[in-house]
């Protein structure tokens, strides 16, 4: 009998949770198996969305086309996260977790945590503004921004050669594109030889996390942390089924079905740009053509932050309860703009979110040590913030094929 991909990468998740339990933090000698893992799919991440990219827009053919698909896109990432955020908010303020963590358990995280909370606190200093990111997607070295990786600045690019493509004489095009369609192949490829890989990857890179990771601290934040993941999975499950049964018509079931891969992958390595290359794969099992999810999902891997807005709402009025810091109506959207827009600016890496999170507390006046409150749960919940970010960018990348499709008929 033939075992279908998705069943070992879930039996591979299944196994580095126990392995991680059982031999704790001396499992973390199977990790280099992990990063070898996470090295080959982030390797790729740069030449697909480049090249798939461009030959989306080619073929999309049209400036205009392409700039509805890009309000469109937008305009769904703003509200989805809006929403996201306003659940989190909704959830802080109802349960409370930040009442009832006692001063001795204040204290000891402090203590514990204080030295990482500033290394935080220390690069949302070199956080550039918003004109600043906004310039800055225009690259002056194309070189420099591929090795960069810096994520807007290689869609700028591909979205220009991709559109100048339809620009030129035919005859001079063609080749290029011929080019183009051989090194796409290619490039899927390697990502299929990586997704061989993932069972083992994933089995590594979890049982390295588990290991080290104290489920004491899990049950000092235990209320803190149910709020945020019962959040994320009402988000997640609610909202993205709502707009894939109504905006695309779509079954929410076989929706989730086909993008389990993509859900594992994201939640072991906590980075919507590793998933980023598997996230494509999966759309394709239910029908969105790359000219459509080469431009959503590497653009909501770096803009789409559903699951970070509301962890950072829970995240703020979390901390704002334990300092006795009242916040009004105000200070609340306040937060959902801050968080909305600094979803944004956070990068699709481990914890990025963190460092949104110091520019949304400081905003409000909420003392930006109290990061160091939270930090210990840091990486589980950014595991699940990070699966629910990437299902947001599949999501949309299905609602945006339908409503073109609904267009050209
Ligand atoms: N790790 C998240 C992501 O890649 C970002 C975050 O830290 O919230 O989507």
């Amino acid at each position: 009998m033939k075992i279908k991909l998705h069943t070992k990468i879930l039996i591979g998740l299944i196994l580095g949770v126990i392995i991680g339990l059982v031999f704790g933090e001396k499992a973390k000698i199977i990790e280099p198996v992990g990063t070898i893992f996470l090295r080959l799919i982030t390797m790729i991440v740069v030449p697909l969305v480049l090249i798939s990219l461009m030959l989306g827009t080619a073929s999309l053919g049209d400036l205009r086309k392409l700039g509805r698909i890009g309000l469109k896109t937008v305009a769904y990432f703003t509200v989805t996260t809006t929403i996201a955020i306003s659940i989190g908010l909704f959830l802080a303020n109802v349960v409370k977790p930040g009442e009832g963590l006692n001063e001795q358990v204040k204290a000891q995280l402090y203590a514990n945590y204080q030295d990482k909370a500033e290394i935080s606190i220390q690069r949302l200093e070199e956080k550039p503004s918003a004109i600043d990111i906004l310039v800055g997607i225009v690259p002056t070295n194309p070189i420099k921004a591929l090795i960069d990786g810096n994520m807007l600045q290689v869609i700028f690019l591909a979205l220009l050669f991709g559109t100048v493509l339809t620009m030129i004489k035919k005859e001079r095009a063609d080749p290029l594109i011929k080019l183009l369609e051989s090194m796409n192949d290619a490039v899927i490829q390697v990502v299929h030889i990586a997704m061989k890989l993932a069972p083992f990857g994933v089995m590594a890179l979890i049982a390295a996390v588990i290991g080290q990771f104290g489920s004491e601290i899990l049950i000092t934040l235990l209320k803190y942390s149910l709020v945020v993941v019962g959040g994320l999975f009402l988000y997640t499950v609610g909202v993205n089924s709502l707009a894939l049964g109504i905006l695309a018509r779509t079954n929410p079931l076989l929706f989730f079905k086909a993008v389990k891969e993509a859900m594992i992958v994201a939640f072991s390595t906590s980075s919507s740009n590793a998933a980023l290359p598997i996230s494509l794969e999966c759309v394709e099992h239910i029908g969105v053509p790359r000219k459509y999810s080469s431009f959503v999902i590497p653009l909501g891997a770096t803009i789409n932050m559903d699951g970070t807005a509301l962890y950072q709402g829970v995240s703020a009025v979390f901390i704002a309860q334990i300092y006795g810091i009242h916040l009004g109506i105000g200070g609340q959207i306040t937060i959902v703009l801050m968080a909305t827009l600094s979803s944004v600016g956070a990068a699709g890496v481990p914890t990025a979110g963190i460092i949104t999170l110091a520019m949304v507390l400081k905003q409000i006046g909420i003392p930006l040590e109290g990061i160091a409150l939270i930090l210990g749960v840091e990486r589980f919940l950014d595991m699940c913030r990070t699966t629910t970010n990437i299902i947001g960018d599949m999501a949309c990348s299905v609602v945006i094929k339908k409503s073109e499709e609904k267009k050209s008929t």
